[in-house]
């Protein structure tokens, strides 16, 4: 990702986005001592300040030359909220620098908030399933955007409320993998203490050299894995980069994954009826289960109406409640670690798989 932005002809640096090590770095260029990158990574991304004059332990002069060579500290800009009155999640509408619309969602439970965000604008994977995949692929989103839905969302929400992160927003995390693990290296420093990697969760379809690549990175960040089907086939009839990507290779880096990070893998399961909901179905999840430390979130599926989809996703439809209830029991009896997660937001399109916005 260029961190240079050119405005007004002059090149400016993008410093939002920087993790901790980059910020001392380039106050190091710029002959200041390495502990200003320090001062701003708080000043950034714990107290969340929206210009370089709120910064009261940086000097005068070095807040007006950091206002005049660098671009503004805010990469978004928020556009609207929608809450859902049944559940209270509410969906948050931004706008990038560059014009582009994404969407994050704030999930409110009992205990703890849990944030959902996005790592590129729309999406190129295509999942049949997906209302993002529906509406095509823009572009990346940067560690500072992805990092600014947080800050923005916190501020509205309360910031002590929001303790969970999931990515699993618009796009695919690990298609966008650099400026995620920036953005997660941010999230993961001591300096905010608010957040922590145990508290974040990285989604992903399935892009078996980027699970390698994060299971040596170091850091120790749940992974869940969108698994839907353990057929091949039918797994890349609803994914279909699984026909690059086969489960097989991705089963292998997620048993890599585990091992290294010694984490727990989350299997996502959304049930289609008919399609992965039969015995066969059941037989297989359970096999696969007991051979990784695992655990399987059983997800009601979404409409896509909303989307007015043609193809094979709108042959989709959802399990009855009852089957659920049923596929779900036989996997406890299996002693299989499984809970549904409630569908939320739907009412606002703000449910699982539902985020999407014509750019
Ligand atoms: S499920 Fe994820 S990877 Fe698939 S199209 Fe939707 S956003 Fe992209």
């Amino acid at each position: 990702m260029n961190t240079e932005v050119k405005l007004n002809g002059q090149k400016k640096v993008s410093l939002k986005g920087f993790t901790l090590n980059e910020l001392k770095d380039y106050f190091f260029s710029i002959g200041e001592n390495r502990f200003r990158g320090e001062q701003v990574f708080i000043w950034f991304y714990k107290h969340l300040i929206d210009s370089y004059d709120e910064m009261k332990n940086i000097p005068k002069n070095l807040q007006v030359q950091l206002s005049e060579s660098t671009v503004s500290i805010n990469t978004l800009k928020l556009i609207s909220t929608m809450s859902s009155k049944e559940t209270g999640t509410t969906k948050y509408l931004f706008e990038t620098k560059d014009g582009y619309k994404i969407e994050s969602v704030v999930i409110p439970e009992v205990k703890r908030t849990t944030l959902c965000i996005s790592t590129q604008v729309g999406c190129p994977l295509d999942c049949k399933f997906c209302a993002t995949g529906l509406m095509g692929y823009s572009k990346n989103l940067s560690a500072g955007e992805i990092f600014d839905q947080y800050k923005l969302a916190a501020k509205e929400y309360t910031k002590s409320n929001i303790k969970n992160i999931v990515y699993m927003g618009m796009g695919e995390p690990l298609l966008n993998y650099d400026e995620t693990l920036k953005s997660l290296k941010i999230f993961a420093e001591d300096l905010i203490p608010e957040l922590s990697l145990k508290r974040i969760i990285v989604s992903t379809v399935g892009i078996a050299p980027k699970i390698i690549e994060l299971a040596n990175s170091g850091l120790r960040v749940k992974l869940a894995f969108s698994l839907h089907s353990c057929f091949e086939d039918i797994r890349s009839k609803l994914i279909p980069i699984n026909k690059k990507y086969s489960l097989r290779e991705n089963l292998d880096a997620i048993r890599y994954y585990t091992k290294k990070t010694q984490t727990k893998i989350t299997f996502e399961y959304l049930m289609l009826s008919g399609i992965n909901d039969r015995k066969e179905d059941l037989r297989e999840l359970v096999k696969l289960c007991n051979s990784l430390p695992s655990k399987i979130n059983v997800i009601p599926f979404n409409s896509l109406d909303h989307m007015n989809p043609g193809g094979f996703s709108a042959e989709l439809q959802p399990s009855s409640k009852k089957r659920i209830y049923e596929f779900v029991n036989a996997l406890k009896d299996q002693n299989i670690n499984v809970r549904v997660r409630h569908t939320t937001g739907e009412d606002i399109a703000a449910a699982c798989g539902q985020l999407a916005i014509p750019q």
